[in-house]
């Protein structure tokens, strides 16, 4: 059965553009799933030691894998787009979170989904209330937008939602 997912996707290293693009390229390639939407791209301020500032957004996909299972595969595309291990919270070319998963509730150590941080982090709130504002948090029983709205301001800028050069996508694929 497929169920709805939501990906954070963040880039502060390289070409952030491309790397996004990179990661939706191979999002799509994956059997099982389908990448259904994309969230617009946004320009955020990093959390943590001073560092490059970020490019995110959310995708939504339909995934008939368990979250262990898309969990290893987002590592792996990590892997490929040049991310070393150990480096959490510093500059990364791609990091790929699992925010939200329909109707789950995952607790263990190596996965917590919703993503634990999610209610605090306007850069992954604000593209994810884009794709999916009506969906409830399954832990804190709010919706995404009612969370959104009461985050404190972040310096987290959305830019014109043509921003994803799909263009450049056909050039990647091929
Ligand atoms: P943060 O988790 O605060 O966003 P980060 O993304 O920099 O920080 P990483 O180094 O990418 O952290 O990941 C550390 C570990 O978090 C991963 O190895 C993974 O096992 C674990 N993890 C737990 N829950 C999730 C989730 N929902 N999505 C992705 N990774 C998760
Ligand atoms: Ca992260
Ligand atoms: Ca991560």
């Amino acid at each position: 059965m497929s169920e709805s997912v939501y990906i954070g996707l963040g880039s502060n290293l390289g070409n952030r553009e491309e790397s996004l693009l990179w990661a939706l390229q191979s999002l799509r390639r994956i059997d099982a799933v389908a990448v259904r939407r994309t969230s617009a791209l946004y320009d955020s301020a990093p959390v943590g030691p001073a560092q490059p500032r970020f490019l995110n957004a959310v995708v939504e996909l339909e995934c008939g894998l368990s979250p262990q299972r898309l969990l290893g595969i987002l590592k792996h595309i990590e892997g490929e787009l040049g991310r070393r291990k150990g480096e959490r919270w510093g500059p990364r070319p791609i990091d790929l979170d699992i925010l939200l998963w329909e109707g789950r509730v995952v607790a263990e150590p190596v996965l917590q989904v919703p993503h634990l941080e999610l209610h605090r982090r306007r850069f992954a709130l604000e593209p994810l209330a884009e794709l999916a504002g009506d969906c409830v948090h399954p832990v804190l029983g709010s919706t995404i937008r009612a969370l959104l709205a009461q985050l404190e301001p972040q310096d987290v800028r959305r830019l014109a939602s043509d921003a994803w050069p799909l263009a450049q996508l056909e050039r990647i694929a091929s």
